[in-house]
């Protein structure tokens, strides 16, 4: 999705027609590093060590291969491939993922996690399923009740191995991975490569091709000078925040990079729609197509240009002010070569990165390696953006009191002073003039998303201690979904020596912050001035306490029910980053 220099495309990658076609249909344009390096060696039938975050496009990188396997014609009821995944909220996904790229191969695709009633997975396993996607608990039940039959699996997957590790799986992963058949090839993906993950692939693995994304490291002074911001915003909220954001930085002209030609076609609508003139650019527009809206770019007829990677390679736009990623590119590199597009010539430029939460790491990851900081700020507020139209208006009033082509317009003011006065008339004048200056209000609430770095939180406890890590895939599964619930816009921060507290449940349990606090300070004696901020998503909640009393909190949650049930938190993973 954002390499700059290979133009390898999923045709090159010998995958079969079907799959290149719903890849197309999904507005893929290329595969990303991680897919153009995996989805070869996994074709051919080797085992596979990859190093990969979320956000780099993993899911496909082995779900890909996984579907080439399929015989279309000839299926048993028996699965062939098998993916583990860490959490219900992963299994989900990976899920669909799987399902969304085999749909024209009728692949049939089962999520099976902990918490489902297992009649359901019994059923849907006994009408025939081509790939599981299982965490590792459930997994161990069904092989222990002779419910999987494990017999034909001829690919393994391992996603996100250290999570699993985290969470205490290792043996649960060691028995499944016994129960298979030896002739099965095995794959395993992690963000990080610690001892054990390594001492997993080598019980494991058979002389594995070992894959690992990361960028090399930009010499110093290489990485343009450009202001670097980044925004952290829920998906379901990314196109009104980046609208806002436009309004507030006022580019000359952007380029906005997407990931998908959807992607880009929707966004492009929508920035038409608050008053931009935004033109499209991607791989599924004909050569003359690309001609106009790059013509009309240069002219300075479009300020924003909306575009694939694909579509922008090679492009040289001079008066560029302002690059947009609306996702985090998926490598540093990319994101390197797509900021150098300003800042040029000692010009000034700004490089704004829109990120989901869960794609924090990526952030940190490409900050490590530009060695450029890049400062997170929060989306301007409905207040921010009145006050920049207000000012807008200002301007553009000030400026037509200057000209001095006002006259023609006396004999209306005259008229109207006979019956209004002099100072409301200004007014009304100045309302038209806003209205028609700014557009139209946006008075959505954008939730505000707040991550603290590693960096920031030293006196914190080291994360290690196996049980925690849902958060992020709380969020994964929740997109969108998540909400500040401060007490009034005050902050409630609890300061460094606090770390936060994942309560899997959420608005759609109609929990309050109230029943959190109560719940807590009832069940420990904390008082409720300890506690701090608190988030409310829909399927969970976060929750900051003192750091000294977590261990203690989950103890006592264990003993207690919230609004009739079980609810055992977990610390938090967010801010943890090996670095
Ligand atoms: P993952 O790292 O697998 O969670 O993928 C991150 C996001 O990138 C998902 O929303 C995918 O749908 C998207 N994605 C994966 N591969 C590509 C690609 N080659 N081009 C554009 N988007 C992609």
């Amino acid at each position: 999705m954002d390499q700059p220099t290979d133009n390898t495309t999923f045709a090159d990658l010998a995958l079969r027609p079907e799959l290149v076609e719903a890849l197309a249909s999904l507005g893929y344009e290329e595969p990303t590093p991680i897919q153009r390096e995996s989805i070869p060696p996994l074709i051919a039938g080797q085992d596979l060590l990859g190093q990969a975050a979320t956000g780099t496009g993993k899911t496909a990188a082995f779900a890909l291969p996984m579907l080439q396997n399929l015989d279309p014609d000839n299926r048993s009821k028996n699965p062939t491939g098998l993916i583990l995944v860490p959490t219900r909220e992963l299994a989900m996904q990976v899920s669909e993922a799987v399902h969304k790229y085999g749909r024209a191969l009728g692949a049939r695709v089962l999520p099976i996690y902990g918490g489902q009633p297992i009649g359901r997975q019994l059923q849907a396993l006994g009408r025939g399923v081509d790939v599981v996607v299982a965490t590792p608990g459930r997994a161990v039940d069904h092989i222990k009740r002779g419910t999987i039959p494990l017999k034909d699996i001829v690919m393994v997957v391992l996603d996100e191995a250290d999570e699993m590790l985290d969470m205490g799986f290792a043996e649960d992963l060691d028995a499944i991975l016994g129960a298979l058949p030896d002739t099965r090839q095995t794959v395993l993906f992690s963000a990080t490569m610690p001892k054990r993950i390594e001492s997993l692939a080598r019980r494991h693995l058979t002389n594995p091709t070992t894959i690992r994304i990361e960028a090399p490291v930009v010499a110093k002074g290489d990485a343009p000078k450009v202001r670097q911001l980044a925004f952290i915003v829920p998906r379901s909220h990314k196109s009104a925040a980046l609208g806002r954001i436009l309004d507030v930085e006022s580019p000359t002209a952007a380029i906005v990079f997407c990931r998908t030609r959807h992607e880009v076609d929707q966004l492009t609508e929508t920035l038409n729609g608050r008053g931009y003139r935004a033109e499209a650019l991607h791989g599924g527009m004909n050569q003359e197509g690309r001609d106009r809206v790059m013509a009309r770019v240069r002219s300075g007829n479009a300020d924003l240009l909306i575009a694939t990677d694909v579509a922008a390679r090679g492009l040289d736009i001079d008066h560029l002010t302002h690059v947009v990623n609306y996702d985090v590119p998926s490598a540093p590199e990319s994101y390197v070569h797509r900021i150098g597009r300003v800042g040029r010539a000692g010009r000034e430029g700004v490089a704004i990165t829109l990120a989901e939460p869960r794609e924090h790491r990526l952030l940190e990851n490409i900050q490590r390696v530009t060695g450029d900081k890049i400062a997170i700020e929060k989306v301007p507020t409905i207040s921010d953006l009145r006050n920049r139209r207000m000012e807008l208006t200002l301007g553009t009033l000030r400026e037509t009191l200057l000209d001095d082509d006002l006259d023609r317009y006396r004999s209306i003011v005259e008229s109207l002073t006979d019956e209004f006065d002099l100072f409301d008339v200004a007014l009304a004048a100045v309302k038209l003039t806003h209205e028609s200056t700014t557009g139209k209000e946006d008075e959505v609430e954008i939730p505000e998303v707040e991550i603290r770095r590693s960096k920031d939180r030293k006196n914190d406890r080291p994360d290690r201690d196996g049980r925690s890590g849902r958060s992020e895939r709380g969020e994964r599964g929740e997109r969108g979904d998540y909400e500040k619930k401060g007490k009034k816009g005050k902050d409630r921060s609890i300061g460094v020596d606090s770390t936060r507290l994942y309560f899997p449940i959420g608005r759609s349990s109609q929990i309050r912050p109230g029943d959190l606090v109560g719940a807590i300070t009832g069940e420990t004696g904390l008082a409720g001035k300890q506690i701090g901020s608190i988030e409310i998503g829909d399927k969970f909640s976060l929750v900051e306490v003192p750091e000294k009393s977590a261990d203690d909190i989950i103890k006592a949650m264990k003993k207690t029910t919230i609004k009739g049930r079980k609810v055992v938190p977990r610390r938090e993973r967010f801010e943890r980053f090996e670095r």
